[in-house]
């Protein structure tokens, strides 16, 4: 069934959660959000292009999910607790039963975490999701980039590079992006490509104990790149406390789980630093959110980003746009 435009926008509307801090939500102008006294504000924005940044054949409801998590892993990156998103849809078709689709995927992970839909534009147009997320935080506590101090620790959150090994093995042709796979560890990787689960809980846990952070989106080397020049200090990591799934390693062999865990993005972990002193109280951390935290190198001073141990050497190589 094609619909016409603002049928499209009503049955987003009907999806969205109420909050007491919208005065004004879906239908007029712009909308109108009252933020907490004393909270600042964290904006980000992502845009999902068919093709660039999901496969195009890709579930709706897993494209709905997905668009939506890029921009929470930004906010969880800061350390910010998400409110409000707008979403500025390009169709090339308005059809309901995608769209149904696209926002069960959107709307299970915006209830999930709170957020809620205030607004948003519909184009006709190549399949392109912009999504514009805020999220508050209390002043002067967010995660920032640029706090990382040479003696820091680094550490990742849960197992990066099983996003990319599923995107390798999709464009190898031997995963279905679409279905749920019959091998256990397949399937644990399509669902890290489809569904990456934004870290929130541990972003809000890391204010005060972090001292910089970042969220994998272009490759783990890539994104800690950004803390060390941000910071003005050198990352140097350990290619052997990665911590590789098995089922990253048994999809794909140690060698390319390496290299995925590296340069691979899409992960949406949290890539951060601190202190030493801090180690026990991340490690408490770790189990109390039943999520792997690991220390896999130290901030030291200097400029750039090293990998002690792997193959590649100090290429620091991550997805880049608009390069060859
Ligand atoms: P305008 O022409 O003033 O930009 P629109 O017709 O584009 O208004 O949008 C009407 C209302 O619907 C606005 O409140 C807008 O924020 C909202 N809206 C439009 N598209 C979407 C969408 N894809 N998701 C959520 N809200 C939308
Ligand atoms: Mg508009």
């Amino acid at each position: 069934m094609s619909l016409d435009e603002f049928a499209l926008i009503e049955r987003i509307a009907r999806r969205t959660r109420a909050r007491a801090d919208i005065v004004l939500g879906i239908g007029d102008d712009a909308a109108l959000l009252q933020p907490a006294s004393g909270q600042q504000l964290a904006v980000t924005a992502d845009t999902l292009n068919a093709g660039v940044h999901f496969p195009a054949e890709s579930a709706p409801a897993d494209i709905g999910w997905k668009a939506l998590a890029t921009n929470l892993s930004d906010l969880a990156a800061m350390g910010a607790t998400p409110a409000w998103c707008t979403l500025s849809l390009s169709l090339p078709q308005a059809e309901g039963d995608w769209l149904d689709a696209f926002a069960d995927g959107l709307f299970a992970l915006a209830d999930a975490s709170g957020i809620a839909v205030v607004g948003g534009d519909t184009t006709r147009g190549p399949l392109s999701i912009s999504i514009t997320a805020i999220g508050q935080l209390p002043a002067a506590q967010a995660l920032r980039r640029d706090g990382a101090r040479v003696g820091d620790d680094i550490w990742i959150s849960g197992h990066p590079g099983e996003a990319a090994g599923a995107l390798r093995l999709w464009q190898q042709g031997q995963l279905d992006v679409r279905v749920a796979a019959a091998d256990a560890d397949c399937e644990r990787l399509r669902q890290r490509l489809q569904r990456p689960m934004p870290r929130l809980p541990l972003g809000l846990a890391l204010r005060g104990l972090a001292h910089a952070a970042a969220d994998v989106s272009d490759g783990l080397l890539a994104d800690l790149g950004h803390i060390a020049s941000r910071s003005g200090v050198a990352a140097v990591v350990q290619a052997d406390a990665l911590p590789l799934s098995s089922a990253l390693c048994d999809a794909l062999g140690t060698d390319v789980a390496r290299d995925c865990a590296l340069r691979g993005g899409d992960d949406y972990e949290l890539c951060f630093t601190a202190a030493p002193e801090r180690r026990q109280a991340l490690h408490a951390l770790s189990s109390t959110l039943a999520l792997p935290l690991t220390r896999i190198g130290v901030i030291a001073g200097g400029r750039g980003v090293r990998c002690e141990g792997d193959a590649g050497g100090e290429r620091a190589a991550g997805y880049r746009h608009f390069t060859a």
